[in-house]
């Protein structure tokens, strides 16, 4: 005898997976009758005499949807032999109200207590004898996705077929009484689902009675019946209902139902503490200034200093000058290999240890999972300033290199969102930057907080861009909605973090071998020749030489930021095509140096040209502004318009321009010097960020001036 069984439940509960594990491929998809709503019908897989037919997903029978009408209609007019009510257990109070619905159909009910594994992995237990008692019908736990159970099920839904109307629950005693009254009723007597339609028809439903119309004086006692529940109940008989029916619910799963003490792993125990809401942004913070200090103050000082001036310096350098010499090389070769190639990427490749230590640390925070708490925790904090966390995944990519941050950003569905977060992704400190901060480390260095004070800048940046730009017309908008799901804890598994960690000074070497290298040999000539055209002295300095005309030519912009000498201008227009090339002009600029000196040459050519502020400014500025050719190019890919990218990349110029000056302007009287007209216009910048920082944000205004007319709307038109 063949049976049809019908599944129903809410969306997401798992009837499409139910079904497609007890169909396998023998199924059928069209459209329900008239509409176009999936209709989905097959057969047992084990049986062919089964059929079942995959309702479209509802929350009650209340016909508010057209997915409700097509469930309603078919229990009601295809009468299937049994229902299998596919409830989600860990949402069971949700799903129940459906349930109380179905139950009053006059069909056998079975429920599929779905997602029975995850309920185990939360701890939960759900008292099944309790709730099949409570409920009138069979429950059997299954796992749709682990294919736990379904043969049970399906046995269970066989035994119960033709075996009448399940129990439903029972309403306070005076409605009771009234549907019981109903129920009586002439036109509904000899119906299967009596029950429900009496509810229908108390709830004063207009389809039903227009389907079942009442004649005579049973009209006249529904209408006083209705009338007399409205008087005592102070509700219309849907409402009475509805939420007779949410309390009953909410008794059932509140005695079945326990949710577990949920066995806190070991994960849960570190989050407790990690994404705390007042230690999470101490530990953050204490997290990543111990690896900026590991990786330039501890390795970057005595290891940095031994790689540039005994492995490349004594070694390399001065090992290959004296081999060249041996072989009679020209001066001109000689100091073009020696003094611009060795002396360009050496200093360059010189950092790699500092590099390498921090990508090692920033692996490790990835692998062992870290790294997205970071995100969480931002989230949390700056979501009140409308940026989200899903902003702040691609910019903490930055961190290794701007390039995959930019495309990282593709993850982000509001253009809007995605644009600003382009914006601000190259303003962190990458590998390159990198490289010059620790140019910067024995001249600026020797306090703790020097290394992160780098990272930090950056966060910093990018928040306070991130407010402005927020508050504009052109990026407005609630912040992206930000759910994640913080993967456990694990050990760190050193290939992972190796494969990662090379992965990313593998680019680095790989550049300093191409571009960097051109570079440099650009360089070289270039501060090797006259004005007139012919060679300079190879061991005069290069105060005569086209570089350094160059160099003064443009040393004008950057004299407000404090390093307006030709050195700095012409490496920080270099350094536009990678931040390596900073390194690799003073490196060249400095030569080798003497062996056995007691400060390496790039220290001392530095420590010449710059003060503390000027030095801030110099490192921010090149760490705020165009990073590179490559990111600039993922920019304009990635904008895919040529005004967006235009915006951006002005944005980032006006930004690092006026944080730089700020920083020199401000630097300099902290030092001691005496106040001036340019401390004053550096006065009148800061006001005007703190303007964009702190004005209204207008479109927030209208946009909740806009919703709160909507409401009120609603209410005046309720309320007619
Ligand atoms: P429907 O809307 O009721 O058709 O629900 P689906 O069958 O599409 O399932 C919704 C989601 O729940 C999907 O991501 C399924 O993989 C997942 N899911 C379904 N059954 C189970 C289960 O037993 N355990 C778990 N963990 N997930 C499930
Ligand atoms: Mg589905």
């Amino acid at each position: 005898m063949s049976i049809t069984i019908a599944l129903a439940g809410n969306p997401n509960s798992g009837k499409s997976t139910l079904f497609n594990e007890l169909t396998g491929s023998n199924q059928y998809v069209g459209n329900w009758p008239g509409v176009t709503v999936e209709k989905k019908t097959g057969m047992y897989k084990k049986d062919k005499e089964v059929h079942f037919t995959d309702l479209p997903g509802i929350y009650s029978l209340s016909p508010y949807t057209l997915e409700e009408v097509v469930s309603r209609d078919y229990l009601i007019n295809e009468k299937p032999d049994v229902i299998i009510d596919v409830v989600d257990a860990t949402n069971i109070e949700r799903n129940l109200y459906l349930t109380t619905q179905l139950l009053e159909l006059g069909i056998p009910v079975v429920i599929a207590l779905n997602m029975m594994d995850v309920v185990r992995k939360n701890n939960d237990a759900i008292d099944v004898k309790k709730l099949e008692k409570s409920l009138g019908c069979k429950v059997v736990e299954i796992s749709a996705l682990r294919n736990e159970n379904i043969p049970e099920l399906i046995e269970t839904a066989k035994s119960v077929a033709g075996t009448g109307e399940p129990k439903y629950q029972r309403f306070s005693p005076e409605i009771e009484s009234y549907i019981n009254e109903i129920e009586n009723f002439k036109v509904i007597e000899n119906e299967k689902a009596k029950r429900w339609l009496a509810v229908k028809m108390f709830e004063n439903d207009e389809k039903v009675l227009k389907e079942f119309p009442l004649y005579g004086n049973e009209t006249k006692r529904l209408n006083e019946i209705i009338a007399k529940a409205e008087e005592d109940f102070d509700d219309d008989g849907e409402g009475i209902i509805t939420d007779e029916r949410y309390n009953f619910v909410s008794e059932v799963s509140k005695e079945s139902v326990k949710k577990g003490r949920k066995g806190m792993t070991t994960s849960d125990k570190i989050d407790k503490v990690v994404t705390n809401r007042f230690l999470a942004i101490p530990i953050f913070a204490g997290i990543i200034t111990l690896v900026y200090i590991l990786a330039i103050n501890i390795v970057g000082g005595p290891v940095t200093d031994w790689v540039n001036d005994v492995f490349f310096g004594e070694w390399i350098g001065e090992g290959f000058r004296g081999f060249l010499e041996a072989q009679g090389a020209s001066e001109f070769l000689t100091s073009l290999l020696v003094d611009g190639i060795i002396g360009g990427v050496g200093a360059v490749l010189g950092f790699l240890p500092v590099i390498a230590t921090l990508f090692l640390f920033i692996s490790i925070l990835e692998d062992v999972g870290y790294m997205a708490r970071i995100a969480f925790i931002l989230d949390r904090v700056f979501r009140k300033f409308g940026l989200s966390g899903k902003s702040f995944i691609p910019i903490l990519m930055g961190t290794g290199c701007s390039v995959p941050a930019i495309m990282g950003t593709r993850t982000i569905e509001s253009d809007n969102d995605r644009r600003m977060t382009i914006m601000m992704s190259s303003f962190m400190p990458c590998g390159a930057k990198l490289d010059v901060i620790a140019m910067f480390a024995a001249f600026l260095g020797g306090t703790w907080w020097y290394a992160p004070i780098w990272y930090f800048g950056g966060i910093m940046a990018v928040v306070v861009s991130g407010i402005i730009l927020k508050k504009t017309k052109m990026f407005s908008g609630d912040p992206a909605p930000f759910v994640m799901e913080l993967p456990e804890y694990h050990m760190p598994s050193a290939k992972n973090v190796l494969k990662a960690t090379w992965f990313r000074c593998k680019g680095f070497i790989v550049k300093a071998g191409t571009i960097i290298l051109l570079a440099t040999v650009v360089i070289w000539f270039l501060q090797s020749l006259s004005l007139d055209g012919t060679f300079l002295d190879f061991n005069a300095d290069a105060e005569d030489s086209v570089l350094a005309a160059i160099g003064r030519f443009i040393a004008p912009i950057f004299a407000p930021l404090g390093f307006g000498n030709w050195i700095a201008s012409v490496s920080t227009i270099l350094g536009l095509v990678a931040k390596e090339v900073v390194v690799g002009t003073y490196g060249v600029l400095a030569g080798i140096g003497e062996v056995g000196a007691e400060e390496s040459p790039m220290v001392a050519l530095v420590a010449s040209q710059f003060t503390t502020a000027s030095a801030f400014a110099f490192v921010f500025f090149n760490q705020f502004t165009i990073p590179c050719f490559a990111a600039v190019g993922a920019i304009r890919e990635e904008m895919n318009s040529g005004k967006w990218f235009g915006f951006a990349i002005g944005y980032i110029l006006i930004f690092s321009y006026t944080t730089a000056f700020m920083i020199y302007q401000f630097g300099r009287v902290l030092q001691g010097e005496r106040a001036n007209f340019m401390t004053a216009i550096a006065g009148v910048v800061l006001a005007i960020y703190c303007y964009f920082l702190f004005r209204k944000d207008r479109s927030k205004i209208e946009r909740e001036k806009y919703l709160k007319d909507d409401k009120e709307k609603v209410i005046n038109y309720e309320s007619n």
